[in-house]
């Protein structure tokens, strides 16, 4: 199950959640668990894939 990181604008909050529903709910429901802001950003976690194929 992957999980997102996420950031509140309003207290600066940054929280973890496991993404279990559809993204589009996800995000309806998506609240500050310290201040309840519906103001929080999705923090892009820095994905370092290696795919350094020898073509
Ligand atoms: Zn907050």
């Amino acid at each position: 199950m992957p999980s997102y990181d996420y950031e509140c604008e309003t207290c600066g909050e940054s929280f973890t959640l496991k993404k279990t529903f559809e993204e589009h709910d996800h995000l309806k429901e998506l609240k500050c668990p310290k201040c309840g802001s519906a103001k929080v950003r999705q923090l892009i976690a820095p994905v370092f894939a290696k795919t350094s194929k020898k073509s």
